[in-house]
């Protein structure tokens, strides 16, 4: 069966694709004319994807949902649909692709060292929790390089009376005042950042006629900072021995870390739902990091960022901003 890149959304496969390419013709999966290989080349892979599952009558997924939902593989669910049904054949594999999934035990039981961590913080120990478990997850927490002199923004609600901020207000408490935070715990001040000034905005969750002082911050050293948003590749982690369930277990414990660090306050939160978060955040911290990034879970497309020391970033100037307009969905 002849398969083209057009047929994936994984980059890297697109590109193995294209490195496997003997032939241009018509895609068999998804009729498209170029650069076709065949599907052979993948074979192994996609059959040790699929020993990832296991049947689970309990579960709503299929291979192919969770596949699409977790991993983007596909350009469409009817090429997965293909693909995979012709691997399972040439392979003889126990498996109809509508049989419902989940993943295996293996991965179950580990992905949920996050969750085990959560519990042990905030009701069994406090400041000796175990969290050696997680030296086995270090690389996890791969960091990149915030670029001196890269521009950040933070906003602020300027109180009433006062036409904007000074600089000098812009940044976060002194020691000893600092409120708790998803990051920083009570009286050790760390500075939130967002990388764009409209993420601001939804992040100090303005109201409307609500006049912001919004400040400009330069980064003053490179820095080093543990990226929560790094994207994991199947593919890429596939080299024909390395268990494939280790990439799952790292992206899941990933995604719900980032899930809780990006977690609006509610109203009737407590601080505890705060520790467990300034727990991995001191782990970062201990771990050589500067500060970690995270996608705004309050406006599409925004990070955050949250820096240990909050003299790595100066504030260079403050502009006054006006709510003028509030959209709200339901
Ligand atoms: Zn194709």
């Amino acid at each position: 069966m002849w398969v083209c890149k057009d047929c994936f959304a994984d980059e890297e496969i697109c590109k193995e694709v294209e490195n496997n390419s003997t032939d241009e013709g018509v895609c068999d999966v998804c009729g498209k004319i170029g650069k076709r290989c065949d599907i052979s080349v993948f074979t192994d892979f996609f059959v040790s994807v699929i020993h990832l599952f296991k049947s689970d009558i309990n579960s709503q997924d299929t291979v192919i949902s969770i596949l699409e939902q977790d991993w983007h593989i596909f350009t469409d669910v009817q090429y997965a649909r293909t693909i995979l049904a012709e691997v399972i054949r040439v392979s003889g594999l126990d498996i109809k692709l509508d049989d419902k999934v989940s993943y295996i035990d293996d991965i179950a039981a580990r992905a949920s060292v996050w969750e085990q961590l959560k519990t042990d913080v905030k009701e069994n120990y406090r400041f000796f929790v175990d969290h050696d478990k997680f030296d086995e997850y270090a690389e996890l927490f791969s960091s990149s390089t915030l670029k001196e002199n890269t521009l950040l923004f933070r906003a602020r609600i300027t109180p009433e009376g006062q036409k904007v901020l000074t600089a000098k207000n812009m940044g976060c408490p002194e020691k000893g005042k600092a409120t708790a935070g998803r990051a920083n715990p009570l009286g050790i001040p760390y500075l939130y950042l967002c990388k764009d000034e409209e993420t601001t905005f939804y992040e100090v969750r303005s109201v409307y006629l609500d006049r912001l002082s919004i400040g400009k911050f330069r980064i003053q050293r490179d820095l080093k900072i543990v990226d929560f948003n790094s994207k994991f590749s199947l593919f890429v982690s596939y080299d024909g021995t390395n268990s494939l369930s280790d990439t799952v277990v790292k992206k899941k414990i990933l995604e719900a870390i980032r899930h809780d660090l990006s977690k609006p306050l509610r109203r009737y939160d407590t601080e505890l739902e705060y520790i467990p978060t300034q727990l991995i955040c001191e782990y970062c911290k201990r771990n050589t990091a500067d500060g970690i990034c995270f996608n705004s879970s309050l406006h599409s497309g925004g990070v955050n960022y949250v820096l240990f020391n909050p003299d790595d970033a100066k504030c260079i100037s403050v502009v006054s901003r006006e709510i003028k307009l509030i959209q709200i969905t339901v």
